[in-house]
């Protein structure tokens, strides 16, 4: 019975993560604004754009809900986040994670994850008070890049099929027109592409290694979703050691042996919590 409520509540949050990553990516593709118009919020909420903008509200609102139920904006908010759960779905990562016996990673690999992650967050903020900000390693600014640069242009192109239709017929200037609408940035959108297929093929691979490796938000907000209210905890006296909830945890947060979690790195999907045959994987202080 729990379980199935699990799975439910599984389902739902992917579910409401698409949605949320489907409206953002209308609000920048709809020329009209109308969209954007629609969810004025979508934008507000994340996490580097509210930093930047001192925006206190959406930071308080963020903050607080991460100390209730973790890293529920990489779960749902996030548009790298959720894009990398369906990276991870339509190449059956939990499928193959299942079939393939997938672990986490061992002590060695955790401490250069976490130095890592450390490392990068340190430089993120030194570029900050340096008026650098590192951009590119900023998730919205990542998805976003990507839709302005690589997704707006087809649309463009599929907006002014006319010219490339007489392009096509040879008509006179319609080539040069035709390029400066579908392609007016080709090595940012090549740059742009590159970068959201390297974190595609990261995801595909080992689920959210790109957030908790290099993500400088993620390393932040991990930072305080270990003391959320809210947060999966293992009852060693139920669990019988098959190892399901290690393997299909897209963080590999999940360490049976010692019948811990890693809160840091949890993103609060509830798969384990789903998967588990006994129940023994419940959420709680
Ligand atoms: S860790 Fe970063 S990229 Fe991953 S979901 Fe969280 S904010 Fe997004
Ligand atoms: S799925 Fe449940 S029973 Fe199996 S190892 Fe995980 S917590 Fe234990
Ligand atoms: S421990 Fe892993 S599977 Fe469980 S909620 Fe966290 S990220 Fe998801």
């Amino acid at each position: 019975m729990r379980k199935n409520v699990f799975r439910l509540l599984a389902v739902l949050r992917l579910v409401l993560g698409v949605l949320m990553l489907l409206a953002l990516t209308a609000t920048f593709l709809d020329f009209t604004g109308t969209v954007a118009g629609w969810f004025p919020w979508l934008r507000e909420v994340q996490f580097m754009p509210a930093l930047l903008a001192g925006s206190a509200l959406m930071l308080v609102f963020l903050l607080v809900a991460t100390l209730l139920v973790g890293r529920v904006y990489c779960s749902v908010l996030c548009p790298l986040g959720v894009f990398q759960d369906l990276v991870r779905l339509v190449t059956f990562g939990r499928w193959r994670d299942r079939r393939f016996k997938a672990r986490p990673g061992g002590p060695v690999l955790s401490a250069i994850q976490g130095w890592t992650r450390l490392g990068i967050l340190l430089g993120f903020a030194a570029g900050g008070f340096l008026g650098l900000h590192f951009t590119w390693l900023d998730p919205y600014a990542i998805y976003a890049r990507f839709v302005s640069f690589c997704l707006t242009p087809l649309v463009k192109a599929c907006r002014h099929a006319d010219a490339i239709a007489a392009w096509a017929d040879g008509a006179e200037g319609s080539f040069t027109r035709v390029l400066e609408v579908v392609v007016p940035a080709s090595g940012f959108a090549l740059a742009a592409a590159s970068v959201l297929a390297f974190i595609a093929a990261l995801a595909a691979w080992r689920g959210r290694t790109w957030c908790n490796t290099v993500c400088p938000v993620g390393t932040m907000l991990g930072a305080l979703a270990k003391f959320a209210w809210f947060r999966p905890h293992i009852d060693a006296s139920s669990c019988v050691g098959c190892r399901l909830c290690e393997r299909i945890c897209r963080a590999h947060c999940i360490h049976i042996d010692v019948k811990a979690i890693d809160h840091t790195q949890c993103v609060s999907c509830l798969d384990c919590s789903a998967v588990c045959p006994k129940g023994a994987i419940t959420w709680k202080r």
